[in-house]
């Protein structure tokens, strides 16, 4: 597959085969750096997800639902080999689609993917899933942890191939089988994800895609042959999933949306702030769910740390995703843009505009807005509190660390955070306090072997890391005669 030409595709990757749809329906791409189509997938129905959710059923009860965690750690690790011979199709497929800067794509969505893959395979390896326990009452339990079952697993535009490898990882760990639905916006790379899984010797139905939009995830939510329940997304399309899973009593892991904090301690040396700060705040043109969108900046440098800021937005390099200098590309769609300018607007009335606030002269056609920065900022204000997912950073006033402790856990969300100082340990003592799922000091970078995931709006569980093997595992205890 080249990226110099339109690319179409016609068919699904189901039951290990390339299966034409149900329907003629198609989803037209388009680039954002462009605005213009790039290529176009046939759109999934109802008929192929239940295609896909059969072959997740055939596969799990044939022989992948016999095979032994080593057996599957073969399996993964030749996939992230097939991964890894694709990466820069991968890279270049998602940059293309979505606006993100070819140097972060080449990072996260071609090479961080594999050591993804790899990490789950050792942790595979290495995996107990029968413990036979002596009862205090004289008999023995035989502890079996198997797989969930099929898993449908949904996933946004913002990282498409990192988010579906978070989901593919512990299932493929596990031995569960999965049907994914990515989002209309970014199509083009599980059509390569697919061929390294079919590359990689997979076995049929194991790995199944079909794209669409919220409907069809709907219906996969909702399907009877789903077991468990992998949501990556918005808040408010995570409420609806949580409602549909609850009334099923079924299994949803939710990883949503957030409006973390960048506490910024007295102590610390701009020069240090700022490379950190372009990616924790500004990382994916704005499009990152824990990125720390709201600085918090003593009083007694306040106006020092805004100027900082302010130069650091205006100085980064705004230009086509394809690009490898680019810092900050086209957000994703249009549709996205217009909702991110909406708060810009809102923005300019309820602070004081310091950067950006437009959108770049000579850019382009595509989807760009300018880095902007709102200093002088209430972190009761919608721009504080309401997650934007762009380039929009709110630059708020405290007085001592106790207030910032406080304004960091005012807020709906709990995802992510920084935390910046000279001193670490004075860092990590104020991490320890902030209201969050993971929070960074002096930087943040999502860890392969430490669990993710949000606390109170910004979702419910946790992805990577052994402690995500959980969610994928159905428990059982058999209980055996005495002697
Ligand atoms: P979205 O909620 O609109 O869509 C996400 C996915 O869910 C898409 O595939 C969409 O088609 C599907 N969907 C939407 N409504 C659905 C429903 N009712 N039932 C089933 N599926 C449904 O989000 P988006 O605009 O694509 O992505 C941006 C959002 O994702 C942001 O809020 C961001 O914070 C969040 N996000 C969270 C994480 C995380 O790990 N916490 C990571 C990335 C993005």
């Amino acid at each position: 597959m080249s990226l110099d030409k339109n690319i179409d595709h016609d068919s699904f990757y189901i039951d290990g085969d390339w299966v034409k749809p149900a329907t003629s329906a198609r989803i037209d791409v388009i680039g954002a750096n462009t605005g213009l189509s790039i290529g176009s997938v046939p759109e999934g129905s109802n008929a192929d997800i239940d295609k896909a959710v059969a072959a997740a059923r055939k596969a799990l009860d044939g022989p992948w639902g016999d095979t032994t965690p080593a057996q599957r750690a073969e399996y993964m690790n030749k996939f992230a080999d097939a991964l890894e011979k694709r990466a820069e199709r991968l890279s270049r497929a998602v940059s293309i689609q979505n606006g993100m800067p070819l140097a972060l794509s080449e990072q996260l969505e071609g090479s961080y993917v594999c050591g993804l893959i790899r990490y789950y395979a050792a942790l595979t390896t290495n995996m107990v899933v029968e413990e036979r326990r002596p009862s205090p009452l004289g008999f023995d339990t035989l502890i079996r942890k198997g797989p969930v079952g099929v898993v449908g697993g949904i996933v946004p535009w913002n990282f498409p191939v990192v988010l579906s490898m978070m989901k593919i990882g512990p299932a493929l760990a596990t031995g569960c089988t999965i049907v994914l639905k990515p989002s209309p916006g970014t199509v083009l790379d599980c059509y390569i994800v697919a061929e390294a899984a079919a590359e990689a010797g997979i076995p049929a139905g194991v790995i199944n895609w079909v794209p669409g939009g919220r409907e069809l995830g709907a219906y996969l939510v909702s399907h009877p042959g789903v077991d468990k329940v992998a949501f990556t997304g918005s808040t408010g399309a995570g409420r609806k999933v949580a409602e549909v899973c609850g009334r099923l009593l079924r299994p949803v892991s939710l990883e949503l949306g957030g409006k973390s904090a960048a506490i910024i301690l007295d102590d610390v040396k701009i020069e240090h702030l700022l490379p950190g700060l372009h990616f924790a705040s500004f990382g994916n043109n704005g499009q990152i769910c824990a990125l720390s969108s709201r600085i918090l900046a003593p009083a007694s440098r306040y106006d020092e740390i805004v100027d900082a800021i302010a130069g650091l937005a205006k100085g980064l390099k705004v230009g086509s995703s394809m690009e490898k200098d680019t810092q900050i590309g086209p957000l994703a769609s249009e549709e996205h843009r217009a909702r991110v300018e909406g708060f810009i607007a809102i923005g300019k009335t309820e602070a004081r505009l310091v950067a950006g606030g437009g959108r770049p002269k000579d850019a382009g056609d595509g989807w760009f807005v300018e880095p902007t920065v709102f200093a002088d900022v209430s972190n009761k204000a919608r721009i504080a509190q309401e997650e934007i997912f762009g380039p929009v950073l709110s630059v708020i006033k405290y007085q001592d660390e106790e207030e910032a402790v406080k304004i960091a856990n005012d807020s709906e969300f709990g995802l992510g955070g920084t935390v910046w100082s000279s001193d670490s340990k004075r860092a990590q003592a104020i991490a320890r306090r902030v209201h969050t799922g993971t929070i960074g000091v002096n930087g943040y970078m999502i860890d392969i072997a430490s669990p993710f995931g949000g606390i109170k709006a910004s979702g419910l569980g946790r992805e990577m890391g052994p402690e995500s093997l959980a969610a994928y595992q159905q428990i059982k205890s058999i209980y055996l005669p005495a002697g």
